[in-house]
C-alpha cells in the first residue's frame, strides 16, 4: 500500500473473490486501501451498512434493474452504457443525490469498455445528464482475454483523459485500472498519471494469475484450505468396467501405478476448484474429484495419516472464489503477526 501510495496511487480494495467477506474487507482497510469494490450490489451494501464512512465502488456496469440500489448504497459505479447512465441521472434526481461514475474504456482486453474512439462523444453526452459526476476514465486488463498490461495500453487511457480535459474542458480525476496483473507495470515504473488501482487477488492472495506469478513483495501464505479424510484405502490406480463420463461430464484418464493408498476427502467441486489446489503436505497427490468428493494419493506421504485427519491446501483464485461462496466450507479467520521477510506460516483461513 505504501508503494502505491508513494507513486500517488490509490488502491481499491476488491473484495468480490471473497464475496465481500467483512473480516477480509476490515484487514484490507486497515492495510491502506482508500476504498472498498465489489462486483455485486449485495455486496456493495453489506459493505456499505458494515463501514459507512468509506466509499463503495460498483465495479460491474450496473443492471438496469438495480440502479436504484446502485445510488442507494454505491458511491462510484463503473460505467460503459448510456441507458443506465440515464436511469442513474433520474433515479438520483429523484433521490435528491449525485453519484460518481468512472466511464470503462476497452483498451484490449474486450471485456467491458467503450472503444477508445467511441469515448470523447460518449462523456461528451454523460455530462448533459444531470446528478451525476464523471469522476474518471478507467480499464480493466487480465480478465476476459487475458491480456497484459503494457506501457501503451495504460496510455491509451492517459492520452483520453488528456483528450476529453482538451476537447471537453472537464476533469479527469480519476484514472483507474486493475486487475493485479497491473502491479507488474507499478514495479517496473510504467504507470504513468494512473492515480487509482483495483486490486483484488493480490492483496488477497500476493498471486496474479493472468502473468502467473507469486507477487515477491507480497505473502502467498494468507488463506489455507482444510478439508477432513472421511475415506483411506488401498486401491487400484485404474478403474475397473467400462469407462464412460464422470461427474463433470469429461472422460478420466488414469495412470496404472499398481495399488495406492488412497484417501477421499469430503469436500468437491461445489466447494472448490479441484485443479485450483495445491496440497501444503509433502507426497500427496490430487487425482482428481467429483461434486462431494476430492481422491488424492498419499502412498508417499511422510506422515501417518487416518480417517478424521485435515489435509492442507493452499488455493488459487478460482478455488479462493469457489471456497468463499460455497456455504459447505467453514471460514475461520487467524490473526498472524506481521513480520518483514515473508515465510511460511499461519492463515487467516
Ligand atoms: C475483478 C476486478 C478487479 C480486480 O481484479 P483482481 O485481478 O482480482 O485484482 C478490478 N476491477 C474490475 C472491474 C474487476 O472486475
Amino acid at each position: 500500500m505504501d508503494f502505491c501510495k508513494k507513486h500517488g496511487i490509490e488502491v481499491v480494495g476488491i473484495t468480490k473473490g471473497v464475496c465481500a467477506d467483512l473480516n477480509i474487507a476490515k484487514v484490507m482497510l486497515e492495510g491502506g486501501v482508500s476504498l472498498l469494490g465489489d462486483s455485486r450490489i449485495q455486496n456493495v451494501i453489506s459493505l456499505k451498512e458494515a463501514y459507512p464512512s468509506t466509499e463503495v465502488m460498483l465495479i460491474r456496469s450496473p443492471m438496469l434493474s438495480e440502479v436504484e440500489k446502485v445510488v442507494e448504497y454505491a458511491d462510484y459505479s463503473l460505467n460503459t452504457e448510456l441507458s443506465v447512465l440515464k436511469k442513474i441521472s433520474e433515479t438520483c434526481k429523484k433521490l435528491g443525490k449525485t453519484h460518481k461514475v468512472i466511464i470503462m474504456v476497452d483498451v484490449g482486453d474486450r471485456r467491458e469498455g467503450l472503444l477508445p474512439h467511441d469515448v470523447v462523444p460518449f462523456v461528451k453526452k454523460a455530462m448533459e445528464l444531470e446528478n451525476i459526476e464523471i469522476a474518471g476514465i478507467g480499464a480493466q486488463l487480465g480478465c476476459f482475454g487475458g491480456v497484459l498490461p503494457t506501457f501503451e495500453n495504460q496510455k491509451i487511457l492517459v492520452d483520453l483523459a488528456e483528450k476529453i480535459k482538451s476537447e471537453l474542458h472537464i476533469d479527469i480525476p480519476i484514472i483507474s485500472v486493475g486487475g493485479s496483473v497491473i502491479l507488474k507495470l507499478l514495479e517496473d515504473s510504467l504507470l504513468e498519471k494512473i492515480n487509482q488501482l483495483r486490486v483484488g487477488e493480490a492483496i488477497i492472495l500476493g498471486t496474479s494469475s493472468t502473468d502467473n506469478r507469486d507477487i515477491p513483495w507480497l505473502r502467498q501464505d494468507t488463506l489455507t484450505l482444510k478439508a477432513e479424510i472421511i475415506e483411506l484405502k488401498e486401491k487400484p490406480s485404474l478403474p475397473e468396467g467400462p469407462i464412460g463420463k464422470n461427474a463433470f461430464g469429461r472422460t478420466p484418464q488414469f495412470v496404472d501405478k499398481g495399488i495406492r493408498k488412497r484417501a477421499i476427502l469430503a469436500i468437491g467441486g461445489q466447494d472448490v476448484s479441484i485443479e485450483g489446489l495445491t496440497p501444503l503436505t509433502d507426497g500427496i497427490g490430487i487425482l482428481g474429484g467429483s461434486s462431494d468428493h476430492i481422491i488424492v494419493d498419499v502412498t508417499d506421504s511422510q506422515t501417518s495419516l487416518e480417517v478424521g485427519d485435515t489435509l492442507e491446501f493452499r488455493v488459487n483464485y478460482e478455488a479462493m472464489l469457489r471456497a468463499m461462496t460455497s456455504k459447505y466450507v467453514n471460514k475461520k479467520y487467524v490473526k498472524i503477526k506481521l513480520r518483514n521477510t515473508p515465510t511460511e506460516g499461519g492463515g487467516t483461513k
